[in-house]
């Protein structure tokens, strides 16, 4: 069941099913470990077999050998008449041979006078007991032969073989039943290998088919597995996974949406006023108003597209650097920068800091949050207003609170004022210049700093920005 590029529809690569070889290796080492088995009983029961025939068989030769170690000479015929006598000496075949392994006598006739060359009669003769056993074709059949002695003098040796049909069957319906559990496991071994192999190969060909459908774009689609296992487990992982890039889709073409309104709108007012130049005879005068128009809409568009670039920089590459600083400089620094728009406004500033408030920031990250917030306070703000910042330690935290006597933000606004674009109010947002873009600037550097915002606000009456970082604990870092 290889699966390759033919039934692989993007056809890019050729593969095959890892979960089809790592099956069939699960055959092949079970079906070794059961013919393993199968050879361990027959050999072990094979072995029990003859060491239960080698007591009794070794007990025969010997008490034939002492018999016939009674007689000085061993011949033919007193060999028949001692072996006659004893009626115990029930075995399939008996031969006595001289020293020189001529046979002197064969319960079987037929070796009579012949050399018997058997190695276990050459090792008898050598002085020591012999026996062997074996198995053929469902008989067993166990030889053995020991020495005769007269007077401490070697004069021959006894050999017996005897066959057992009856153990032998026993060892063949052992091994028959051995091989038949083997194959009814191999069998099912066999099966399970490759309905599970199936199994797993369309449940992760499910799972490649949604990543090529995700790959053209869709990315609503969702991998359904079934069960809890890692595949399963793969699958919901997947679909996170596409959750998070349909959202993160759906986020970038909304801002692109966005951005592009927010452009086409200065554009539009620059287009109408330079062909307003072109096409009227006007004065002087209201020729540099219009120009001056003109300047004023692009450094709304040089605004707008300093915060977009500052926002994607802040997406695809949030600064991971950082620095010990002290909050209440930057602060100063900022209200200065921005004395002269609080002057246009007609707002005064109040600071309340305290100093040292140590945190682990990066200086421009901090300037940046402040001036949108400062200048925000100024720009919503009403003639005669004030603006107070305030800096001061709470536990662990160093918190900066801005907040004015502006005109408000109504309730319903407030979830929205850290999403990109949005204007609580657009008519003012536009007439000052605003883009929507500031406080979701700050969110983002305030988030990727370990930090926390927070609007509150009362339609009318003025609103507050409260900023919290964890203070760096100078002493700890010591
Ligand atoms: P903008 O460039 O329009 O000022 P911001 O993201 O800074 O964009 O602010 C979003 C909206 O929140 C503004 O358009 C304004 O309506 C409202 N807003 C922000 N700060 C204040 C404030 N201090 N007082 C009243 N409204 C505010």
């Amino acid at each position: 069941m290889a699966i390759t590029s033919e039934n692989n529809p993007s056809g890019s690569y050729r593969y095959r099913s890892s979960q089809f070889l790592y099956a069939m290796t699960y055959v092949a080492v079970t079906l070794a470990v059961l013919v393993f088995l199968n050879l361990y009983c027959s050999t072990i029961s094979k072995r029990l077999i003859y060491r239960s025939k080698e007591h009794s068989l070794v007990e025969k030769c010997h008490l034939a050998a002492d018999e016939l170690g009674t007689l000085e000479e061993l011949d033919a015929f007193a060999i028949s008449q001692i072996l006659g006598k004893m009626e115990s000496l029930t075995v399939t075949r008996l031969i006595v041979t001289d020293p020189g392994c001529a046979a002197l006598y064969d319960s079987a006739l037929t070796a009579a006078g012949q050399r018997i060359l058997l190695p276990e009669v050459l090792q008898a003769l050598e002085g020591d007991d012999v026996f062997n056993g074996d198995y053929q074709k469902g008989v067993v059949i166990c030889r053995a032969a020991t020495p005769i002695t007269h007077g401490g003098k070697r004069i021959g040796c006894v050999y017996m073989t005897e066959y057992d049909p009856v153990r032998g069957a026993l060892v063949r319906s052992l091994q028959i039943h051995v091989f038949q559990i083997t194959a009814v496991l191999e069998v099912f071994v066999l099966l399970f290998a490759l309905i599970y192999s199936a199994r797993f190969g369309l449940r992760m060909s499910r799972i490649m088919n949604s990543m090529r459908i995700i790959q053209s774009g869709d990315y609503s689609h969702k991998v359904v597995i079934g069960g809890s296992d890692e595949l399963a487990m793969l699958g919901r992982e997947f679909n996170d996974l596409t959750d998070r890039l349909q959202l993160s889709e759906q986020k970038r073409t909304q801002f692109v949406a966005d951005a592009s309104h927010e452009i086409k709108t200065p554009l539009a007012s620059i287009k109408l006023l330079s062909d307003s130049i072109l096409q009227n005879d006007m004065d002087a005068a209201t020729m540099r108003e219009f120009v001056a128009d003109i300047g004023a809409e692009a450094e709304r568009l040089n605004r707008m597209t300093e915060k977009l670039l500052a926002l994607t920089k802040l997406d695809s590459n949030p600064s991971s650097e950082v620095e010990i600083i002290h909050m209440a400089p930057t602060i100063r620094r900022v209200s200065k920068i921005l004395l002269p728009t609080a002057q246009a406004a007609g707002v005064t500033v109040e600071l309340h800091l305290e100093d040292p408030c140590p945190v682990l920031l990066l200086e421009d990250d901090l300037y940046q949050i402040v001036f949108n917030l400062m200048e925000n306070g100024m720009k919503y703000n009403v003639p005669g207003g004030k603006l107070e910042v305030r800096l001061f330690r709470e536990g662990d935290n160093a918190v900066l609170t801005v907040s004015d006597t502006g005109t408000g933000i109504p309730e319903e606004a407030l979830p929205h004022l850290f999403e990109r674009f949005y204007r609580a109010d657009k008519s003012r947002s536009r007439a000052t210049g605003g883009s929507g873009l500031g406080l979701s600037i700050v969110h983002a550097f305030v988030q990727n700093n370990g930090g926390t915002i927070r609007a509150q606000s009362t339609l009318g009456k003025g609103s507050c920005f409260t900023v919290t970082f964890p203070l760096f604990d100078t002493e700890a870092a010591l």
